[in-house]
């Protein structure tokens, strides 16, 4: 239907990306994005009028969102050129033809369009040898400067790499290495990293990609302190071994947040402030982490010789999520599953019908600090003993 109203507009129109990348690929992708040679944001209004859906326009870019009754969306764009002021910052866009729209692309894999007007449906459009690195499985930028332009593109390499177990092109390997040196990466935005290693954290193999990351020393520029070792990476190994069981539990946790248990571990006051200027971490995350990392040691043997659940608690109280992903990165399998049962009795433990106010009248007390240090003992006795 697509290709028929660009036919009635007189505008060809073409699928690309990612779709088509995982269409040759034979991989199921619902995420349409439509290019057309014309104004898109006139196209995506008509295609919204006769399918009847909300068209949702981003003017700036010449780009809209077509949003169906049922939730399903298509991004339509308008074919175009993107020129970069600065490195690391949002490109100026500039109307164009399908061919420069492609050449923009972070990498031949994602730059290939197959045009959907009747007289030409189904043609792949294939300016590049694409479709060649895609069956060698070649991950490989378009231009010399394309690091340079985002150099967000460094990251989705790898992503894009461990996704589909291609290879890094030598020479793309090359510039890659010689703009991280440049510290390219270091001109992004921190929520522009964070938001390709949150991309990243969603893949299957997240560990495989992080592993890479490192080799390729992209960590060291993402997080400059990081040194990652065989131990660190036993660490995270832990860590989302024990994510699942903590996503059960709570809600909204964040795996970038969870991992940063481990890689901001050790940080100096100053750097760590930076990362938190950087990437955006709460206050209270920062603070619990300096506490986690000082307590880890006796936290770990705590948990290892299964300590009553009221004697971890006079050390780390209710604790919070992100506490216990830390821990987890220090406990091997079984313990773990004790540190889950502390959270479940956490959880699930409440003073129903104590409170300040009855123990004041049961034992005649006055109010004071006293009351809520005999409110936490009893809470901490029901921890190991719920009746
Ligand atoms: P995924 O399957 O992870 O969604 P995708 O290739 O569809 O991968 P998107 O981030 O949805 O990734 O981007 C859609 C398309 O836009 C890509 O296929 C690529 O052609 C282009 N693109 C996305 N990000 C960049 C970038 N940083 N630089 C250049 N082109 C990009």
């Amino acid at each position: 239907l697509i290709g028929i109203y660009g036919h009635e507009l007189k505008m060809p129109v073409y699928v690309v990306g990612g779709f088509v990348r995982d269409l040759l690929l034979n991989i199921p992708n619902y995420d349409i994005d439509i290019v057309v040679e014309g104004n898109g944001i006139e196209f995506a209004k008509y295609v919204g009028k006769q399918l009847d859906a909300i068209v949702v326009p981003y003017e700036k870019f010449y780009t809209a969102t077509l949003v169906f009754k049922d939730g399903f969306k298509i991004d339509i764009a308008t074919a175009r050129t993107e020129y970069y002021e600065k490195p690391g910052e949002l490109p100026q866009v500039d109307v164009s033809t399908i061919k420069k729209d492609l050449y923009r692309r972070d990498f031949t894999i994602n730059a290939m369009a197959i045009k959907l007007n009747p007289n030409e449906f189904g043609v792949l459009y294939d300016f590049f040898n694409c479709q060649r690195d895609l069956q060698e499985g070649i991950i490989r930028i378009l231009h010399n400067l394309s690091f340079i332009e985002d150099p967000t593109r460094m990251i989705r390499a790898v992503r894009f790499e461990t996704r589909y177990n291609f290879r890094i092109e030598e020479h793309t390997l090359d510039i890659l290495k010689k703009n991280l040196e440049g510290k390219y990466l270091e001109r992004v935005s921190g929520s522009r990293i964070r938001q390709e290693i949150e991309k990243i954290l969603e893949e299957r193999e997240p560990m495989k990609a992080i592993r890479r990351l490192a080799e390729l020393g992209i960590l060291k520029h993402i997080f400059p302190k990081t040194y990652y070792t065989p131990t660190m990476d036993e660490k995270l190994e832990r860590v989302f071994k024990f994510l699942p069981s903590v996503k059960e539990r709570y809600q909204n946790i964040s795996d970038f947040y969870a991992i940063s248990t481990v890689l901001l571990e050790f940080y100096d006051k100053e750097t760590l402030d930076d990362m938190r200027n950087r990437y955006g971490y709460p206050k209270k995350f920062i603070e619990s982490l300096k506490f986690t990392e000082n307590m880890m040691m006796p936290l770990k043997s705590m948990i290892e010789t299964r300590l009553n659940f009221s004697d971890i608690y006079k050390v780390i109280g209710k604790g919070n999520p992100y506490i216990f992903i830390h821990l987890s990165a220090y406990l091997e399998e079984d313990d773990q599953e004790y540190l889950i049962t502390y959270i479940d009795a956490i959880l699930n433990t409440k003073l129903e019908k104590v409170s300040g106010k009855y123990v004041i009248e049961r034992f005649s007390l006055k109010s004071g600090p006293v009351i809520n240090e005999i409110l936490e003992r009893l809470y901490a006795m029901k921890l190991d003993n719920p009746k």
